[in-house]
């Protein structure tokens, strides 16, 4: 039986130059086991289901047997680190197998993340953790379901090798799937080390495979960095719109397609909280929930910094002021997808002069009051005409939110929808669940003896965010005491 029947071993990176990246085998883990997968990557990847069960599939996806042709690679990046650049990065624990190509013609690369050391591995040993890869396998796809732009994830397998971290845990190989994984902090690599022939084959791939409309621009690589612009903007307006904080936005984990990548320490809000900082090792909150949109113009920045030998390379000045006036559209970029975004969640189809003004006076009204998530989903059924107990009384301080309902229920009568119409909008764009860290902390433990139950309900359940699913009710409950005492760090 053929495990992956349409893989292609030779990925399209590896049609750039050897020194863009490393040839690299995979290491064994000792008798690996099947911990969780994915049923819609799966069929996206045509996998055959009985093939899944099998002992086969698992050392594939461990990394233990390559498939046929398969030469795997690690690629070579930098990139700014909690502000500081760093020359050296790279794939320190993640082989690309393959490529396959899906029906509608996408093409996906096949990753194994936590297959062993690489080139790029610096002082990490090349290895993940059971309890990282659960957080990112079950991540990556309930942000899919919620609709949001992100890497995927086919599979976990596991092993009773011993990882040390800050204790000793289980190790575990995710294989992540994504369109591409191509980073800022590869561009950037070409471009600190001065290899400016190198960063335009890079761009010139990048163009080519995924922005092809660019090469029809007067100058591709500055209308390169607008649709990056644009894609990160629209990214980052959506993980603020569901209240996600990603904990780690290092221009390395920003991907040149806006896609949401690398989940170590991230968080959905529970209470809102516009300076939630998820990463308990991020002292200064640089990466908090509400840095997000600058933290992504700065991101970009690094981005538009790399490319200025390509916008032009006749003159310095000329290429930097060019890429500045595409940065200048960031905000403006930004805002209108988040205000569209917030009209969407607050069942509002026009636009009128002060909905930024509405938005700003809600989360004022929210900051430490009431569940983000909870909140939205109630607003639904929010009356025009009546007391609105159900909400109001959500509010440590319910006159906040009487305050901020005269003016809703103002904006609302200027459009004059139908309330029941309006409501089934509502439900569609405000999930009623999504993966709480306490969540994804109950199937980790469970995991960890060995009962992965737990990730495959709320596999399903996340699939499917926007549908009342009566049975999961306790599911969409704000986080019980216990859940106060968790923290995360980078450690995965
Ligand atoms: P991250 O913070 O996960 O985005 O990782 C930052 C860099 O450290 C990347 O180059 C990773 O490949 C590398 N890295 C993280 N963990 C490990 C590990 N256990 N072994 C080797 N490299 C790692
Ligand atoms: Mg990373």
């Amino acid at each position: 039986m053929s495990i992956l029947p349409n893989l292609t071993s030779k990925t399209r990176y590896a049609s750039l130059p050897d020194h863009f990246y490393r040839r690299v085998q995979p290491l064994p883990l000792n008798n690996p086991y099947l911990v969780s997968f994915s049923p819609g990557m799966a069929e996206i990847l045509e996998i055959d289901p009985a093939s899944i069960t099998t002992p086969e599939f698992t050392e594939v996806f461990t990394g233990n047997r390559l498939l046929n042709g398969s030469e795997p690679i690690a690629t070579v990046y930098s990139g700014h680190q909690f502000g500081q650049y760093v020359p050296q990065l790279g794939d320190g624990r993640a082989l690309v197998l393959g490529e396959v190509e899906d029906r509608e013609g996408t093409t996906w690369e096949i990753q194994l993340k936590g297959a062993g050391l690489t080139p790029f591995s610096r002082m990490g040993d090349g290895r993940a953790v059971l309890r990282s890869t659960i957080r990112e396998f079950l991540c990556s796809e309930a942000m899919a379901g919620l609709g949001i732009p992100t890497t995927r994830a086919l599979c976990i397998t596991g092993s009773k090798d011993e990882v040390y971290r800050e204790k000793i845990e289980s190790a575990a190989v995710l294989t992540r799937v994504a369109t591409s994984h191509v980073r800022f902090g590869n561009f950037e690599f070409f471009f600190y080390r001065q290899q400016y022939d190198d960063l335009k084959l890079l761009a010139d791939f990048v163009i080519d495979q995924y922005y092809p409309a660019s090469r029809e621009a007067e100058n591709p690589y500055l209308d390169l960095l607008q649709q990056v612009i644009d894609k990160t903007a629209r990214l980052i307006a959506r993980w603020q719109l569901v209240g996600f904080t990603h904990g780690v936005m290092n221009s390395d984990n920003m991907s040149i397609l806006g896609l949401t990548i690398d989940y170590g320490p991230y968080g959905f809000l529970d209470t809102c909280t516009a300076h939630f900082v998820c990463n308990h090792s991020d002292h200064l909150g640089r990466y908090a929930y509400d840095q997000q949109p600058q933290i992504g113009l700065f991101n970009l920045s690094c981005l538009a910094q790399a490319l200025l030998p390509l916008i032009d390379d006749q003159n310095e000045q000329a290429a930097a002021d060019k890429a500045q006036e595409k940065l200048n559209s960031y905000q403006s970029l930004y805002t209108e997808y988040y205000e569209q975004g917030m009209r969407d969640k607050l069942g509002l189809k026009e636009v009128h002069p002060g909905d930024g003004h509405l938005i700003e006076n809600l989360f004022s009204a929210m900051e430490n009051q009431v569940d983000f998530t909870r909140f939205f989903r109630a607003l639904s059924q929010f009356e025009e005409t009546g007391e609105n107990h159900i909400l109001r009384d959500r509010f440590i301080e319910p006159g906040r939110f009487d305050r901020w309902a005269d003016i809703y229920r103002a904006r609302l009568a200027l459009e004059k929808s139908d309330p029941a119409e309006r409501r089934q909008r509502m439900r569609r764009v405000n999930p009623k669940y999504v993966l709480r860290n306490y969540l994804v902390h109950r199937a980790i433990v469970k995991a960890e003896s060995d009962d992965f139950g737990e990730i495959e309900t709320l596999l399903s359940l996340l699939t499917r965010p926007f549908d009342e699913q009566p049975e999961m009710e306790s599911y969409a409950d704000e986080p019980p005491d216990w859940a106060n005492t968790l923290e995360l760090s980078c450690s995965s």
